[in-house]
């Protein structure tokens, strides 16, 4: 008999978070830099912990360069040549403690992963990015990589339970990633039935992972910088964005002009649009398709990131945290039937 578990799990829609009483006067008292030292690779890291997804459209070398300078991060796509990532480094070295290479588990991929990583021993993160985080395979894989790079931080993913986040940090992964489904242009939800409400999947994952000492990046599902604070006081240590990052001038892609307005291409990385493009190279990159969409062109990502900044600064006043680190101690999160006032809409 199928077993039901009825255990309400919550998305980051069904929730607002309560204000407390605060002595900050302003925003800007708000310190949103964190720093880790990641429980395998013994590595440390600073910054502020926003993402960069590594999708082709998303985890680009010019998103790099702008998110950096925010001391933002992203996880550069997989499909960079050699040439490409030498010329990045020799003109951006301030940018590699901000970057990550990307890899999914075929032979060629780790072949290119090394590659690059013995090309620029400055890069010192690794995101190994496959479908289905639950496989046997895919733990080995993780195990492989960490013998071969014993000092790299491995983020790993995704998955969305406590069992599996632990069996990953101690196949040697540092950050697991946390989410199946959320995607703003994922579709695994209806193509497999498959997944796990995000809010819950993060509160869950970060306590498996905090015991172990361990960290998470919840990874989709963020639609605003309300989402986005929600995630950190759920417990993510660090917040992955692709959605919200696509449509500006440091995306991949042209702009298309229709009907006298601009857009961008953003796609999944297992659409139709990126197997194309990567010529069925990505066909084993998720397990279902993803869509493609035109996102109205949004300009520099500068403003963008000024916008999520200044909502994560301001949810810290309201909730009385000074530092980024005490938003998730400071959080209780209500549930409710409704986010916005709609009138408007
Ligand atoms: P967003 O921030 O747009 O809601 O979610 C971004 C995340 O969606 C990515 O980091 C990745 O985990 C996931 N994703 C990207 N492309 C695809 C796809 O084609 N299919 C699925 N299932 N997930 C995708």
């Amino acid at each position: 008999m199928p077993r039901i578990d009825n255990d309400i799990k919550l998305d980051f829609k069904d929730v607002l978070l309560r204000p407390k009483r605060s002595t900050l006067k302003s925003r800007s008292e708000v310190d949103l830099l964190r720093s880790f030292t990641f429980r395998n690779s013994k590595q440390s890291y600073s910054g502020i912990p926003i993402v960069a997804a590594n999708m082709d459209s998303v985890g680009t070398f010019e998103m790099a360069k702008a998110l950096s300078k925010f001391s933002l991060f992203t996880a550069i796509h997989k499909h960079y040549t050699l040439e490409q990532w030498k010329e990045f480094a020799c003109n951006n070295p301030d940018c590699l403690q901000n970057i990550a290479a990307s890899a999914g588990t075929s032979p060629s991929d780790l072949e290119k992963l090394t590659s690059v990583l013995e090309l620029l021993p400055d890069i010192r993160y690794i995101c190994l990015d496959v479908a289905n985080g639950y496989s046997e395979h895919f733990v080995e894989f993780v195990k492989d990589v960490r013998k071969k790079f014993p000092d790299h931080t491995i983020m790993a993913g995704n998955v969305v339970t406590g069992e599996m986040v632990e069996e990953l940090i101690l196949a040697g992964a540092d950050i697991i990633k946390v989410g199946i489904g959320p995607g703003s242009v994922c579709t695994t939800r209806i193509k497999t039935g498959v997944g796990y409400p995000q809010l819950s999947a993060v509160i869950e994952c970060a306590d498996a992972a905090h015991g172990l000492k361990g960290h998470i990046m919840s990874d989709g599902g963020c639609t605003c910088p309300g989402d986005v604070a929600k995630a950190f006081g759920a417990g993510a240590d660090f917040v992955m964005l692709g959605g919200m990052f696509s449509g500006h001038s440091q995306c991949g892609g042209d702009i298309i002009e229709k009907n006298g307005k601009k857009y961008k291409l953003f796609y999944g990385m297992s659409s139709e649009t990126a197997m194309k493009k990567h010529s069925g190279g990505v066909a084993d990159y998720r397990a279902s398709e993803g869509k493609t969409v035109e996102v109205e062109f949004k300009g520099d990502v500068e403003g963008t990131i000024r916008d999520i900044l200044g909502g994560v600064r301001s949810t810290c006043t309201y909730v009385g945290a000074a530092k980024l680190k005490e938003l998730s101690r400071r959080t209780t999160f209500i549930r409710v039937t409704q986010q916005l006032n709609t009138t408007f809409n």
